[in-house]
Parts: structure tokens; C-alpha cells; sequence
């Protein structure tokens, strides 16, 4: 159920409730008993359709974070300087060929985009 559909039973609900109190002044119980009955209905559905509101926010909520740390994985890394859209990855890792021992590696970076390939000489912490 939409949040239209809720805002309805809401107002009906209302309605009914209203209506209890006009019945409360001249007392009907038979009215009443079918009041209340509706009452009770209309909770219920008010209920479960917040329930499935509920279950639709956190599926929402989940799908944001997951489009959130995809964005934040596209806009990591160095923008390319050819095509200036896509970004740089790391795509190979090697020992530097003169630094290796003291951990420093020799890597390929690749853009995202254009498939632009350019080597880093990475030293570590
Ligand atoms: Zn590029």
C-alpha cells in the first residue's frame, strides 16, 4: 500500500472515531459494535500497510548505501589526464624493478573510461 492509501484508512479511522463519540451521547450499542468492529479493521490495515512502509524504507535505505559506495568507488582514483572523465585503477602490481627490496612497487594504473595505461612507482608508508 502507498502512502496515499495510508492517509486514507488514517482519515477514515478518524471519521470512525468521531462517529464513536456521537454514538457514546445518544448510546446505540448496535452501532456501536459495528463501529468499533470497523474501528478495529481499520487499525489493523493502518498497521500492516506501516509495516510494509517500514520493510520499503529499509529496502530503500539499503539501496542508497549501496549506490552511495558505488559512486564513491567511481569518483576514487586519479582523474584520467587524456579523456579527463574516467579514473585511474590500479590494474598490475609488480616489484619496482630497482626498489623492490625496500617494498616499493611498480604499478599500472588503467583508465576507467578510455583504457589509458600509465605506470606508478609506489612507495609505501
Ligand atoms: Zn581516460
Amino acid at each position: 500500500m502507498d502512502f496515499v492509501g495510508i492517509m486514507t484508512i488514517a482519515g477514515q479511522t478518524l471519521g470512525i472515531i468521531k462517529d464513536l463519540r456521537d454514538v457514546e451521547r445518544d448510546f446505540d450499542a448496535a452501532s456501536y459494535k459495528s463501529q468499533m468492529t470497523e474501528l478495529y479493521n481499520n487499525v489493523s490495515e493502518l498497521r500492516m500497510a506501516l509495516t510494509d512502509a517500514r520493510e520499503e524504507l529499509h529496502a530503500k535505505g539499503r539501496e542508497i548505501e549501496e549506490l552511495k559506495s558505488r559512486i564513491a568507488s567511481m569518483q576514487s582514483g586519479e582523474q584520467c589526464a587524456i579523456c579527463e572523465e574516467g579514473r585511474l585503477k590500479v590494474t598490475a602490481s609488480v616489484a619496482h624493478p630497482h626498489f623492490g627490496m625496500l617494498g616499493h612497487q611498480l604499478r599500472t594504473v588503467t583508465c576507467t573510461n578510455c583504457g589509458h595505461k600509465e605506470e606508478r612507482h609506489y612507495r609505501p608508508e
